[in-house]
């Protein structure tokens, strides 16, 4: 069963999928290891819940719902189109999960997957990832570090004080893949206005220059200011501003881009946060997201992005 809700301008759209169909075997592996699909599908069978770790569990239905999750986020990136962008709504989320392990919530991990099969199938050479997320993505940046085709940017909360303890600003890749990994750790509190001097300083300029064919977004919202787990503090204009930075991001490039739900932890206010983010994908809707005069970016901010600049100043022009 697949139902689609189209925006009825046909002309530029954003979508949402509810899907019962399963990714193949061969989809995960060109990711994870044989032995992590085993050990996932294995929980199909058993009774109550099977911890992996102290905070990731699956019960009998995990296996299924990861499963259709990698096949959605697959389908995403292949139908996405630059008129008509997909927003995968799924459960479980993807970016802590390495290649042989779950982490953080999450089974496989969705938009590398993806990402991969669209580089295997050569439907794209270049794809760009970022990742707005309270947390870092370890498990995307593990798999893509070594990898010139992906980049992979994400701002997250300080490893110092938040899950999972990695993205500072020197993990920048390794090998062929040095300078593709861009982490930007911010502080406690750091809003829309920190993540403005983000977006201008270096994540529009990397993705400008590294010309990619596809951006695929980690969207998650426990950055929000009242999230129950996350320490950041965007508002719910926040995210339709960054909804706003990455719309603009693709006109400029005339490249198609989808979404993937990540974190989100006040589930009362995840609708919300997640219409914000979207607005401006909606050509009808006029809500632009706008910065309250009343935020400013912080000087710890001013000084991670310098640092930034520094690990990066031989890859990219910032
Ligand atoms: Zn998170």
């Amino acid at each position: 069963m697949i139902e689609k809700w189209v925006n009825s301008n046909l002309s530029d759209t954003i979508s949402f999928e509810i899907s019962d169909k399963m990714a193949e075997k061969a989809d995960i592996l060109s990711v994870h290891t044989e032995d992590y699909h085993t050990l996932v599908e294995k929980t199909k069978n058993y009774e109550g819940h099977f911890y992996f770790d102290a905070d990731t569990a699956a019960n009998r239905y995990s296996y299924e719902a990861a499963m259709q999750a990698v096949q959605i986020g697959t389908q995403a990136i292949f139908e996405s189109t630059k008129n008509s962008s997909v927003f995968c709504l799924v459960r479980p989320p993807g970016h802590h999960a390495t290649q042989h392990t779950p982490q953080g919530f999450c089974i496989f991990n969705n938009i590398a997957v993806a990402s991969q099969i669209a580089l295997n199938k050569k439907k794209y050479q270049r794809i760009a990832i970022l990742d707005f997320d309270h947390h870092f993505g370890n498990g995307t940046a593990y798999i893509t570090e070594a990898n010139p085709n992906i980049l992979y940017i994400s701002t997250h909360a300080d490893p110092r004080i938040s899950y999972p303890g990695c993205g500072f600003s020197d993990e920048i890749g390794i090998g062929e893949g040095r300078g593709y990994n861009v982490p930007i750790p911010l502080g406690y509190r750091a809003s829309e206005a920190d993540l403005e001097l983000c977006f201008d300083e270096i994540i529009t300029p990397i993705i400008t220059q590294f010309k990619p064919e596809f951006l695929a977004i980690s969207a998650g919202f426990d950055a929000y200011e009242r999230d129950p787990i996350g320490v950041m503090g965007v508002t719910t204009d926040g995210f339709a501003y960054i909804g706003s930075k990455i719309k603009e991001i693709t006109n400029t490039l005339n490249i198609p881009c989808a979404h993937y739900l990540e974190g989100g932890y006040n589930i009362n206010l995840l609708p919300e946060l997640v219409s914000a983010y979207i607005s401006p994908f909606i050509k009808e809707n006029k809500m632009i997201g706008k910065i309250d005069p009343a935020l400013t970016a912080r000087a710890e901010t001013k000084i991670t992005i310098q640092h930034s600049k520094n690990e990066l100043t031989d890859y990219w022009s910032l």
